[in-house]
């Protein structure tokens, strides 16, 4: 169901708000126990927000934006009064003081909160399965990952839990679970929406976005959340275009590039490459004009990430010591030994695996060789990605190599697990926006996905470009059977 569905169930008057809401934690009640995708639910802020609603509609007021519209929002973003686990033993029972800049606009656009989502912990993953509260499933196989690490957010849109989802992506976190579960996931360029309330996790590269069911609904969450916050200086203070208008305008003769370098990759799912290269032949049957471009330094990007992003997560978890935050070992003879126990009982192997590969990277000695050289690799992939948008306006990728793949399948391997970001992490190192939109789904019935890339601010380019695609595509019109 998307939002303007949704909308009219509201304008017919035939259930408040407030019913209409309940009929979606009745789905969850139902549902949730087979998929895992919430970790919270916020029956009582529901309500009242409800009941705001419905009581400008008896009055006949104006209504906001997204009035009575359920989202749900990734555990990692700070609801005031409400756990944010991060599904993290360390912060099982922190409370936020204070709102997230991104979901508190979303309450002033009238949205109702649903509930807090998995995710793997403190968003370190691709599949769901580091969090504390055991692994999502996905709702098109609920023996396969849904994605991660906003696997929450991607499962409960999918599973028709919420109308839409709130998750952050910071090398595709948003992108690759959106495009395991068969619906739209949006990344917005690099200061885009605030990070105020969003748990940092690498914050050069960390960015909230919209998961939801049409590209439409998307550029409507974007437009509610984006534009310029005092309170996070890396937030831009650009105007947000009402990213609606222009979603429909025809796509003949723009430039859509495809990145070579990403379709040669031997790690490319042969299924997953034919789907999105027949997604090309529909932009092109649609009036788009494709290139091919080439960007040298696309396939380096995992290696940069994952230098890049453990380094900055090490200095931000450096705060969940016990004592500022996060769980208290028993032990407390001394601080050192208390500090130390209440982290290594707090966080989980993927969270310690990252901790210790960026405290290497950046110490004495070594930061040169591994983090100094990787912000130059990172400066030659924005440079490459730059002269691409030189020649064209969209850049075009497949969003993962593979569809979802088995629970457990690498849970003892990081490092094919890391390969599932190939082709998510570049954008996050250039600050770029992208989105995921469904594309096909495998022989297995796996949903596929395509990435479209737009340079910086241009998501009204990506938007438009997605949007003109799924209104061709009926790939979208299906839904899991759970
Ligand atoms: N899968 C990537 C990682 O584990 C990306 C995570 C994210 O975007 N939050 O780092």
């Amino acid at each position: 169901m998307n939002f303007n569905f949704f909308r009219k169930e509201i304008n017919s008057g035939n259930a408040s708000v407030k019913e209409l809401v309940n009929e979606f934690f009745l789905k969850i009640d139902s549902i949730n126990p087979k998929i895992n995708a919430y970790t919270c639910l916020t029956k009582q802020i529901a309500n009242s927000q409800s009941e705001r609603i419905d009581n400008l509609i008896s009055k006949k007021q104006p209504l906001p934006p997204l009035a009575g519209l359920p989202i749900a929002i990734k555990d990692n973003i700070c609801t005031k009064g409400v756990v944010t686990s991060c599904s993290s033993k360390m912060l099982q029972d922190f409370v936020a003081p204070y709102e997230s800049s991104a979901s508190d606009n979303l309450w002033s656009s009238g949205a109702i909160c649903l509930g807090k989502t998995n995710l793997d912990e403190f968003a370190m993953g691709s599949s769901t399965e580091t969090s504390f509260f055991g692994t999502t499933s996905n709702p098109w196989d609920i023996n396969r990952v849904p994605g991660g690490s906003s696997g929450g957010s991607a499962a409960s849109v999918a599973a028709g839990l919420c109308l839409a989802a709130i998750g952050s992506d910071t090398g595709g976190s948003i992108r690759q679970p959106a495009s395991f579960c068969g619906v739209v996931g949006l990344k917005p360029t690099y200061g885009r929406v605030s990070r105020w309330g969003l748990v940092a996790f690498a914050s050069s590269l960390d960015q909230i976005g919209p998961i939801t069911n049409t590209v439409s609904d998307a550029a409507e969450v974007l437009y509610s959340i984006s534009g310029k916050d005092p309170l996070d200086s890396t937030c831009l203070n650009k105007p947000v275009p009402n990213y609606l208008s222009g979603l429909d305008n025809s796509i003949k003769g723009v430039k859509i590039g495809i990145i070579e370098e990403c379709f040669n990759h031997p790690g490319l799912d042969p299924e997953v490459r034919e789907s999105v290269l027949s997604g090309v032949e529909r932009l092109r049957s649609l009036g788009a004009e494709i290139f091919e471009v080439k960007c040298p330094r696309f396939n380096d990007g995992i290696a940069t990430y994952y230098v890049i992003a453990p380094c900055e997560a090490s200095a931000n978890l450096a705060r969940y010591d016990g004592v500022k935050y996060g769980y208290r070992s028993s032990e407390d003879n001394n601080l050192i030994e208390m500090t130390s126990k209440s982290r290594a009982e707090g966080f989980g192997d993927e969270v310690q695996r990252r901790i210790l590969i960026g405290t290497y990277a950046l110490s004495a000695g070594y930061s040169d060789a591994y983090y100094k050289k990787a912000q130059k690799v990172r400066t030659l992939i924005r440079r490459d990605f730059d002269s691409a948008f030189n020649k064209v306006d969209v850049l075009l990728t497949p969003t993962c190599p593979t569809t979802a793949f088995l629970k457990g399948d690498y849970v003892n391997d990081p490092l094919s697990m890391y390969l599932s970001d190939l082709l998510t992490v570049p954008v996050n190192l250039a600050g770029l926006p992208a989105i995921s939109i469904p594309c096909g789904f495998d022989k297995k019935g796996l949903p596929i996905g395509l990435q479209l890339i737009g340079n910086v601010l241009e998501e009204h380019r990506i938007l438009n470009v997605a949007n003109i695609f799924e209104k061709d595509a009926e790939v979208i019109k299906s839904h899991p059977k759970l």
